[in-house]
Formats: C-alpha cells, structure tokens, sequence
C-alpha cells in the first residue's frame, strides 16, 4: 500500500512517466536547485571561546552547478519580546578570497555577542528568537537562511565538526566586520513596567521619565564595567549622566543622579549590561 511519505516520489515518478523527457529535465533542476543550493548550519567548531569561537556556520553548495563566490556573511539577531535584543554583524572575505568551496566559518565573537546568542532565560525566548544569516556571493546574489535559536545553542552540545570528513574548508576564526549593532527592542516598556501605576507618556524617553517621580528609591552612584560596545543608547537616554567616547562610554564629572528613571532606563537599555548603580531608599 501507498504510505504518506512515498506519496510525494510517487507523483513524480507518474509526471516523468506522463510527462516524458522535458518532466525529467524539470525535475532535475528543481532537485538540484533544492539540494545542491546554498544551506547554512550552525555548528559546533570544537574551539574554546579564546582560540576563536565554539560556534560556527558550515556553509555548504553544490559549486559545479552554482559558481558561487561567496564574499560576506551577514548575522541578524533578533528576540520579539519586550526587553529583548537584536544584534547585527557580518564577515567580509576581501573580494580575492572569497570563498568558492563549502567551508565552515568558526565566528569569533566578543563575549557578549557570543552570550545573546548562545544563552536564554526560557521557552518564551526560544520561540521569539531568530537569526537570520545573509550569504552575499561577488556577483550581488544573496541568499536569506533563517536559523532558530534552539539551532544555535543544541548546535553547540553536539561533536565538533569534522570538515576533512565532510570534505569543506575550515576556515581561520574570522574577526566580525567593526560596524556590529547590537540594541535592545524596546528597553522604556520594561521599566514602564515597574510601576504599573505611572501615568500614561508618550515615547521611549518619556516613559523612562514619567517614572522617575515614583520610584521608591535614588540612585546614589553609576558607573560602567568594561565590554562597552559604544552604541550611543545611553547617551540617547541621559545625556546629562553618559558621555559615550571613541571606544568606551563614561560617566560624566558630577553627573546628576536625579533622574531615577533615565537611569534605570538606560541601564535597562544597555545591549551588554554594562552600565551598573548603586540605589538607597527615598527619603521619607
Ligand atoms: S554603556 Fe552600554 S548603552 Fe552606553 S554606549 Fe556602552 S554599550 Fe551602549
């Protein structure tokens, strides 16, 4: 009897034999398309987090039917939740080393980004969360993959890949491109959210200062522990407090503290979480 999974080759065995030769031709291209197409796999690399990266894409094709020259690979990052983040990077091969075999790109990334990617608080996140890799060949053709973040992470209990077994390339731990964004989605509804009784404002900032006057305590001292990546949110947030500089973001000199909530919302705000304080309680 015919089972549900033989249905599909079925149809095509009766349309080749219905249709003849020119059915053959079609159904080859499309196998062919479908198969021998760019695909993208996160993958374990084996290296520790210092030698390079534990995660990294295998990139694989069929390079007799597409003449691929791949030059960049490009990262989007994003959990659709409130309070959570997106992250963007990509990894440029010089147009004269692109690479026209399938090879597996070990992803050297900082810390942080290594972390949005890797780690999760629960389910939630699991099922809002997607990467989106990008491969750019030479010529302008680019192909979209969508990888989930459950991909990425069981990638990384899995073996180290074996590229010699799989006959690709295993390429060098590659430097991220220096134009990285990382943001967080919507940081002012989480702190929105610790008072639930604020009253209603308008914008992301506004809602950061509408709650200043009810918080029930004041911020006595900020400052920022190494890993800034320099995005500017801070300063965005409370540009009387953060001064963001070429490599790093300071406090400024005798910056008030008095705005509770810019505070909070910028910490909140923070893609990497480096901006900490220290609070005491409202005097009565
Ligand atoms: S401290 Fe955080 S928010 Fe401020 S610039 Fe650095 S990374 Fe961005």
């Amino acid at each position: 009897m015919l089972t549900i999974e033989a249905l599909p080759l079925a149809v095509i065995i009766s349309a080749i034999i219905l249709g003849g030769p020119l059915t053959l031709v079609i159904a080859i291209r499309v196998f062919n398309y479908w198969y021998g197409n760019v695909r993208v796999k996160p993958v374990n690399t084996g290296l520790a987090e210092d030698q390079g990266s534990p995660l990294g894409l295998l990139v694989t094709w069929d390079n007799e039917s597409f003449d691929y020259k791949i030059s960049r690979m490009r990262l989007e990052y994003s959990e659709i939740f409130r309070g959570g983040l997106s992250l963007a990077t990509s990894f440029t091969f010089e147009d004269k080393q692109a690479k026209k075999r399938s090879f597996v790109l070990p992803l050297k990334l900082i810390p942080n980004e290594l972390k949005i990617l890797t780690v999760f608080n629960d389910e939630r996140e699991l099922k809002r969360s997607q990467l989106i890799i990008e491969v750019e060949a030479t010529d302008g053709r680019t192909i979209r993959k969508r990888i989930s973040k459950k991909a990425v992470i069981n990638a990384l209990t899995k073996t180290p890949v074996d590229a010699a077994k799989l006959e690709v390339d295993m390429l060098p731990p590659k430097e991220a491109d220096t134009w990285a964004v990382a943001t967080r989605i919507f940081p002012w509804r989480k702190v929105v959210e610790v008072v639930a009784d604020a009253p209603k404002s308008k914008g992301p900032s506004a809602g950061g200062s509408a709650v200043a006057q009810i918080f029930d305590f004041i911020i006595t001292k900020v400052w920022i522990e190494p890993g800034c990546i320099v995005c500017d949110a801070c300063e965005n947030e409370a540009p009387d407090v953060f001064q963001v500089l070429a490599d790093t973001c300071i406090v400024r000199d005798n910056a008030p503290m008095v705005n509770t909530g810019s505070i909070v919302a910028a910490a909140e705000g923070c893609p990497v979480d480096v901006i900490k304080y220290d609070r005491a309680a409202k005097p009565a």
